[in-house]
């Protein structure tokens, strides 16, 4: 085999052209949706009102295996995939380690993150049903960013519900979805009832992710032909990731490689469980031992901390009850500078997972995350997302073991994307004034005590 390149592409007709649905290959499946108002299983159609229908199907289907993705979602891919397989050499080397350092960058399109994948399924199966717009919530810009670029693809009007905080915080991410046309609306905002309410009692008030997502919600129930939609956590959010473990996986046989630990960020778990879809169908299939590194914020430690429990998917409690790992719904993490990790649940197929310990998770305090991006950035020439950067620390971390004990393990790690408009966050790193935060026990409590009743 001639040398591994630093970025290594498929061919068009290596790209695969079916997700994967790894809950087919689960003995042990996840425990079902709850409808919060009975305590009873949901079926596909109690999701209708919520979800358009292919997509509550996907949400429910734990038993086709490979799902055919649709003609002009893939002509979207194409335009912006496949990502690079990229090994990190100047990485290894820098840290002395005989591991081989393996990366799936998904930072390669505007959006700049790995949410565009999912955003294109969902717009898409949106349009085809009829709808005719889409609302959602954006606390840190990726998702809203992801969806305008979809929703304008299929023309499809979108409102997005931006924290007021962010919209004044970080305008060149607001002006980033008004070029794909989607309508940003600081949150609270006169435009919904809840809004109104919220600015009456406190019209100073710089917003939050749950007031976003109240009045995303309200306007997507009061809007005939709207929904509201969500960029992670879900399974039908995680099946459209799964192209990013097969494109690794397809690429690293044609490198003759097979990775040994997969590490990734986890927010709310959809590019962990993309990336490490095929490659656990092995491990649950007997045929490999690999092992699985979730790497989350200290500050919002679901997995490491939280309870494996029913919880709401969204701070608005409209969706079913999904049992995960979760902090509570009412759990306000701290305002770190990884907003995409900053949510209070897991994906629930990745809890099952977790909760069977087929996977394992590590947190990290920021300082040491920005050290990690910074130390890739200048080895990788790549400026990573401050959430990305939770899984370079793992990846940095897994070699520097290696170092250690000599073996030359094969580690891959899912780098989501691009830290460009989270420059404020390096200043405050370079500068020295980054700080870090842990919950106490006591602050955790408070949003356990949140939980839905139906935990007893
Ligand atoms: C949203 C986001 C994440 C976290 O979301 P998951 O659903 O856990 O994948 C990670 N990285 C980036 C760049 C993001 O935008």
């Amino acid at each position: 085999m001639t040398k591994i390149p630093h970025r290594f592409y498929l061919t068009e007709d290596q790209m695969p052209t079916q997700w994967y649905n790894l809950r087919a290959d689960m003995k042990e499946q996840p425990e079902p949706l709850l409808n919060p108002a009975t305590g009873e299983p949901v079926e596909e159609k109690d999701l209708y009102p919520i979800f358009c229908e292919k997509l509550a199907h996907q949400e429910m289907d734990k038993e086709t295996r490979y799902v055919d993705i649709p003609e002009e979602i893939l002509d979207m891919y194409k335009i912006y995939r496949p990502s690079p397989l990229c090994r990190a050499y100047n990485l290894e080397k820098a840290l002395g380690t005989p591991a081989k350092i393996y990366y799936k960058f998904e930072g390669n399109n505007t959006s700049g993150s790995h949410k565009l994948n999912s955003a294109i399924a969902q717009a898409y199966y949106a349009k085809e049903q009829g709808l005719t717009s889409l609302t959602t919530e954006t606390g840190a810009g990726q998702w809203g960013t992801a969806l305008s670029e979809a929703c304008a693809y299929f023309g499809l009007p979108l409102d997005i519900f931006m924290v007021k905080v962010s919209y004044e915080q970080k305008p060149f991410r607001k002006a980033v979805m008004q070029v794909f046309d989607g309508n940003v609306i600081p949150s609270p905002s006169t435009t919904t009832q809840v809004g109104k309410k919220i600015l009456a009692d406190n019209p100073n008030t710089t917003g939050s992710l749950g007031c976003a997502i109240s009045e995303a919600v309200e306007k997507a129930v009061s809007t005939p032909g709207c929904r509201y939609v969500l960029g992670s956590v879900l399974n039908q959010v995680l099946l459209h990731q799964s192209i990013i473990g097969l494109e690794s996986k397809k690429a690293m046989e044609i490198l003759g490689e097979y990775p040994d630990v997969v590490v990734g960020c986890a927010g709310g778990g959809s590019n962990l469980g993309g990336l490490i879809a095929p490659f656990m169908q092995d491990k649950l299939l007997g045929k490999k031992n690999t092992r699985f590194v979730a790497v989350e914020p200290a500050s919002c430690p679901s997995f490491t901390r939280g309870k494996y429990a029913y919880d709401f998917c969204d701070t608005g409690k409209i969706t079913p009850l999904a049992k995960m790992y979760t902090l509570g719904s009412g759990f306000i993490p701290s305002a770190n500078h990884a907003g995409g990790l900053r949510y209070h649940g897991m994906s629930p197929i990745l809890s099952k997972l977790y909760h069977d310990g087929y996977m394992e998770a590590v947190s990290y305090e920021q300082t040491k995350v920005f050290e990690a991006a910074v130390q890739f950035a200048k080895c990788e020439t790549i400026l990573p997302a401050p959430e990305s950067a939770h899984a370079i620390r793992g990846a940095i971390d897994e070699a520097l073991k290696c170092k250690e004990s000599g073996e030359a393990k094969t580690i891959l790690f899912g780098l989501t994307g691009t830290g460009y408009f989270d420059m404020k966050a390096y200043s405050e790193y370079l500068a020295g004034n980054m700080t870090d935060y842990i919950p106490t026990d006591a602050d955790l409590q408070r949003g356990f005590d949140t939980l839905p009743k139906i935990n007893k």
